[in-house]
């Protein structure tokens, strides 16, 4: 279809990408962000090899090579300093044809704001309704504005104000049972080898750390928590000390290290897969579509495949903009719910649901043959759209 005009609610990985996508095919895109300022939430993110392709076809590609940290091999180790397993990576971007990049997000947000133009995207404007009849869809913002298009994207986020509207009712997120904090430090030989993806397990808690651009390390924690827990920054280094407390000297360092202002801590919540995404002109793209706990690292990388589907079906099919958009929706739903469903038990095992499981995964971990781990990364990464 040519000439359409497309509203996009929420400027975030998934919002921001399907601006360039679209301006790419020659739409004229509007995008709109209740922020008064973008910032991106969270640290880092690993940009998997099936995000990283969506990334290169719109022409970002050595821009993310630049942002991205050089992870040659992963690592997993426990409470105790004991190596549990230790994993090439090379094979893996032999067989799919491109390496993974943990990037700092405001690097990612960086590129994306300026591939998509910030000229078009209008911050403080919040979506609170939509409206569509046959030829167009609208949305209206909290301060009066209407913006009218053939089509909007609801990348709203995990707490989506758009799937209310397609759903026609509000779904509850659900808690994961644990809580998650996150953050970048500057790079250094007694935390991490500079391009080792290591991760610690142990007593149902996890600590981690991974290059990124910058001679920077992501890291981020996980521990089983009763959900709305709050912490002061002031408090927060003290937290991560008893949590962490006897781990092996780099997470103690670490814990040092961090910057208590700038560590994010978070309840971490998914979304049971959606009946549907779309109605009508409107559908919804990312997590406002399919929220997943981070286990696996695919939510982004997610949001990055829609992008991909949504755009390759309004620019090839004609029949109209409801059809393509039911054409994505049929395409992306099964993918994206295995995928949260999996990441979902992933979260279980971690943290310990049930610690016979979880001590189970620890044995496991010894015996996991290294080509096993990498098949089942291929296998996720080869079900995306750009295999
Ligand atoms: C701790 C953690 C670690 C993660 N690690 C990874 C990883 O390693 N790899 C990976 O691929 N994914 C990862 N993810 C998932 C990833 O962060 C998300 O899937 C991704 O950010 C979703 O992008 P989005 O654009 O759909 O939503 P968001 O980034 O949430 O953006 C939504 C935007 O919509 C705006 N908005 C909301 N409501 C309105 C409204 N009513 N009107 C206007 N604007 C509105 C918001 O301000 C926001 O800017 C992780 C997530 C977490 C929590």
């Amino acid at each position: 279809m040519y000439n359409l005009k497309v509203i996009i609610i929420g400027a975030g990985i998934g919002g921001l990408t399907a601006a360039i996508a679209m301006a790419q095919a020659g739409y004229r895109v509007e995008v709109y962000d209740r922020v008064q300022q973008l910032r991106p939430v969270g640290a880092g993110i690993s940009l998997w090899s099936n995000g990283v392709k969506v990334l290169n076809r719109l022409g970002l590609g050595d821009q993310v090579a630049a942002i991205g940290g050089c992870m040659n091999t992963m690592e997993y180790r426990n409470h105790r300093d004991e190596q549990l397993n230790y994993i090439d990576l090379h094979p893996l971007f032999e067989q799919v044809g491109q390496r993974p990049y943990p990037v700092a997000r405001a690097d990612l947000q960086r590129i994306l704001l300026r591939a998509c133009g910030p000229d078009r995207v209008r911050l403080g404007m919040t979506c609170t309704e939509i409206e569509q009849d046959a030829s167009s869809a609208t949305a209206i913002f909290a301060n009066g504005h209407r913006a009218t298009g053939d089509l909007i994207i609801g990348a709203d986020g995990a707490r989506s104000t758009l799937r209310n509207q397609v759903l026609g009712q509000s779904v509850e997120r659900c808690f994961a049972g644990y809580v998650n904090w996150n953050g970048l430090v500057p790079a250094a030989a007694d935390l991490c080898p500079s391009d080792r993806w290591v991760i610690y397990v142990g007593d149902s808690k996890r600590a981690s750390m991974m290059p990124v651009g910058g001679d920077r390390f992501y890291f981020f924690f996980g521990a089983p928590m009763a959900p709305g827990t709050q912490v002061s920054p002031a408090d927060l280094r003290q937290e991560l000390a008893q949590l962490f407390q006897g781990w092996p000297p780099a997470v103690e360092r670490l814990v040092q290290r961090l910057d208590p202002a700038t560590t994010n801590r978070l309840d971490i919540s998914d979304l049971d897969p959606l009946e549907r995404w779309v109605q009508g002109r409107v559908a919804l793209l990312g997590d406002a579509a399919h929220a997943s706990t981070p286990t696996l690292g695919q939510g982004g990388c997610q949001a990055l495949e829609d992008v991909e589907v949504l755009s390759r079906y309004l620019l090839t099919t004609n029949i109209g903009v409801a059809d393509a958009l039911e054409r994505y929706q049929q395409a992306r739903q099964d993918r994206t719910a295995q995928l949260v469903l999996k990441a979902r038990k992933r979260a279980a095992t971690i943290y310990g649901h049930n610690p016979a499981v979880t001590q189970q995964w620890y044995a496991d971990l010894r015996q996991e043959p290294p080509s096993a781990v990498i098949n089942a990364l291929t296998a996720t990464i080869l079900a995306g759209p750009l295999a």
